[in-house]
């Protein structure tokens, strides 16, 4: 079905979105069910969409204890968030209008607190779309932007082609492990088959956003974002 799939990526375009793929859940269904339920797992298909972070938000992030950079990248991030939220309500529309199910799901929202997880891990559609890697940071990095990007996913049963997973290209970097100010990230390399907490203490990632968010207003902190060498290189 790459008519719809071609009309999807190009009215992507339009809506802001610069990454465009489709992953085949099949593979992961497993884990999808575990994580979101019966009804997220029932979808064979998803569209993952990224938009690009800006450069100049992110290349403060180094001074991420000033509240003009945080600030910043804080309402950045809420902005590209509302927009992906926008974007993927009407690619589900679209898909809906041809016939199909869709089903988007909100592209930063915890539905389970204990494990902060949200329905569905976007980071992981988006792999199995062939639009990045997992890295060490547990983050998606892609060839052209690194982790600098936000990402959404639409469900669908709509039997669009699906993209394929690419290699990871960490190699033997760890600046996202060493510049974590709470050692949240292990540095253990992605494995379809291990749980996240296999990578990531994501309590303690979370813990240390509280505590900033209390002394400086903004909890965000993503230096893992900013250090990473695929998203500071220029093209
Ligand atoms: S956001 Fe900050 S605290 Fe959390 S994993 Fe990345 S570097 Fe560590
Ligand atoms: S900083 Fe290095 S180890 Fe971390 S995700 Fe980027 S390339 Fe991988």
């Amino acid at each position: 079905m790459s008519g719809l799939r071609d009309e999807l990526a190009g009215y992507s375009k339009d809506l802001g979105i610069d990454l465009f793929g489709v992953a085949d859940l099949t593979t992961a269904r497993d884990f999808i069910l575990r994580q979101g339920g019966e009804h997220v797992a029932s979808f064979p298909r998803a569209i993952s969409m990224g938009t690009r972070l800006l450069d100049a938000v992110i290349d403060e992030l180094y001074r991420h204890e000033e509240p003009s950079a945080i600030y910043g990248y804080s309402g950045h991030y809420e902005s590209v968030n509302a927009n992906l939220d926008r974007a993927s309500m009407l690619i589900a529309k679209r898909i809906q209008d041809a016939g199909f199910k869709a089903y988007p799901q909100v592209a930063s929202q915890y539905v389970n607190m204990r494990r902060l997880e949200g329905a569905i891990s976007h980071k992981l559609v988006a792999n199995l779309a062939g639009l990045g890697w997992i890295g060490r940071n547990c983050l998606l990095i892609t060839p052209s932007c690194g982790p600098r990007l936000r990402l959404v996913t639409v469900l669908t049963d709509a039997p669009l082609e699906a993209g394929r997973p690419i290699p990871n290209g960490c190699g033997d970097c760890r600046k996202c492990v060493d510049v974590c100010p709470v050692n949240a990230s292990t540095g253990t390399t992605f494995d379809p088959s291990e749980p996240r907490d296999v990578r990531l203490r994501a309590h303690l990632c979370r813990e240390y956003t509280q505590r900033r968010e209390q002394r400086l207003g903004v909890g965000l902190c993503a230096l893992c974002v900013y250090v990473c060498p695929h998203g500071l290189k220029k093209e």
